[in-house]
């Protein structure tokens, strides 16, 4: 069995307490970590905040290592992606694929070191301040607290560290209980790669003691969570007027229209739908078909879906492997089952076997069943047809969430009609909702979420704005 330890003051500790990690297609201990305690979290915190007062780093400084983690993530790629689909069980060709984003995510953020600016500000303009020069400058806001989920365990901590290094911060980084090992390999790297010591902290250990004792120390001067939406307003609550960026979930929609591609829609909602087993948070859920083509569409959804290999997550083959858990795998049925209780019909899969949850489809659902109104989260997208677009996309707003969408249509007018009236923060033409490369802004309105990800934004949200005025002799 492998053995963790976990990363403070620039040291590898190692504690009694450990974090035993499943091999989650096996279901064997795959790894022991190290768990940090109160003191080991506290020491982190002080040594992150002694770190960014001592370690004050050129904009080309943060470019050299941030350049350099990414070379060296792409150098193990192998190993890096190995370790992934055994924590995640994130199929081998999905986890690679998160390989070569996360050595993408950290060169976007080493440029975008070298891009940090203010601008000027016409304060002359007023009246009295005629011989006043203003421009501002911006400045990293110091420790930041960052908070990640299970289901992309390199690439979303990527999104959180490398613009907050980028940025001139220190990070005190606590990772999902269920796949911490890929932030201990990242910290590893960041060392390997120049990183001052004491400007990562990766502390290990659960929500409620790390993470809520993280929550509670003035010294973190912004907290950036992605997780679920529970999560991220019970965190609202408790930091009261501290910095929180909060990235949660979704119940994607995307809307195939009688103009659209139906080749196109139905292959690409078939990868949307069900790439690591539904669990990403932009996931194709709602599929809102038009009437006139739903026969042929299901036809064509169906055979993509067949065509997708389900199984162990460490064949090169496989597209769809075990959900993160079996209690999750069931209590997904569970909502699959109260959908058919309601009059739902499975109109594909809806088998489960330990962790796997095969590819389902469900029809006939109502706007009022959780496979439809909150986040699911797990392999199934339900199809729901409609005549009028208006009247569909007020359906489609009709959620508390509102990250991603899309829709499929040959007709430019429909597809800004709806690209103006969707409410999300990003939307598709003629591709699914899951789209991302990680330079581009993402995050969400509604309960999905505020602010932005992607390194430029992340940048924007992890610096201060600060205002420079100079009283010049006439
Ligand atoms: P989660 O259960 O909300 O956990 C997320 C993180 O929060 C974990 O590190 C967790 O620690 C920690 N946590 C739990 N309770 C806490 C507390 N009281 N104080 C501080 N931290 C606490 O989410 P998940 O199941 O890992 O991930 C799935 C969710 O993430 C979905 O809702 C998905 O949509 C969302 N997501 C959103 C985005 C986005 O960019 N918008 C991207 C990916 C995922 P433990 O692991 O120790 O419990």
């Amino acid at each position: 069995m492998k053995q963790f330890k976990i990363f403070v003051d620039g040291n590898w500790i190692d504690t009694e307490d450990k974090l035993e990690v499943l091999d989650k297609y096996s279901q064997e201990v795959y790894a022991e970590v190290a768990k940090a305690d109160e003191q080991t979290v506290d020491k982190a915190i002080s040594s992150a905040s002694s770190a960014f007062e001592r370690e004050k780093l050129s904009p080309a400084k943060r470019y050299q290592i941030l350049h350099k983690a990414s070379q060296l993530i792409a150098e193990r790629k192998d190993e890096l992606a190995m370790l992934i689909t055994k924590e995640a069980g994130k199929p081998l060709k999905q986890a690679r694929s998160e390989i070569d984003r996360s050595a993408e995510t950290f060169l976007v953020a080493a440029e975008e070191a070298k891009r940090i600016h203010g601008e000027g500000v016409p304060v002359e303009a007023a009246s009295g301040s005629e011989n006043r020069l203003a421009f501002t400058i911006k400045v990293p806001v110091g420790v930041v607290g960052a908070i990640s989920p299970f289901n992309f365990p390199l690439n979303l901590v990527a999104h959180k560290v490398a613009p907050a290094l980028a940025a001139g911060n220190a990070v005190v980084l606590k990772p999902a209980s269920k796949t911490p090992l890929s932030s201990l390999r990242l910290a590893q790297i960041l060392d390997e790669a120049g990183l001052p010591k004491g400007l990562l902290q990766v502390v290990v250990g659960s929500g409620s003691t790390v993470g809520n004792q993280m929550m509670k120390d003035e010294r973190i001067a912004l907290y950036t969570f992605t997780g679920s939406a529970e999560i991220g307003l019970k965190l609202k609550q408790d930091t009261g007027l501290n910095r929180l960026i909060l990235e949660l979930g979704n119940n994607s929609p995307v809307i195939v229209d009688k103009e659209a591609d139906i080749d196109l829609a139905a292959k690409t909602l078939a990868a949307h739908s069900f790439a690591f087993a539904g669990q990403v948070c932009i996931s194709v859920q709602r599929i809102y078909v038009h009437d006139s083509i739903k026969d042929l569409f299901m036809e064509k959804l169906k055979e993509q879906i067949s065509a997708l290999k389900i199984g162990d997550p460490t064949d090169a083959e496989t597209d769809v492997g075990p959900m993160i858990s079996e209690d999750e795998a069931k209590r997904a049925e569970e909502w699959i089952q109260e959908a058919v209780d309601n009059g739902a019909t499975i109109a594909h899969g809806g088998k489960r076997n330990g962790a796997l949850l095969e590819p389902t489809v469900i029809t006939d659902v109502t706007k009022d069943m959780r496979v439809v109104c909150e986040e699911v989260f797990a392999p199934i997208a339900s199809v729901i047809t409609y005549n009028d677009l208006e009247s569909c996309i007020k359906e489609v707003n009709q959620s508390d969430y509102g990250l991603q969408g899309g829709i499929f249509t040959q007709n430019i007018d429909t597809a800004f009609y709806a690209a103006k009236r969707v409410e999300v923060g990003g939307f598709m033409i003629n591709d699914g909702s899951q789209y991302r490369v990680d330079l581009m802004p993402y995050g969400g309105v509604k309960d999905s979420g505020n602010g932005k990800e992607g390194p430029k934004y992340s940048i924007e949200e992890m610096t201060e704005e600060r205002l420079i005025v100079m009283n010049l002799k006439e």
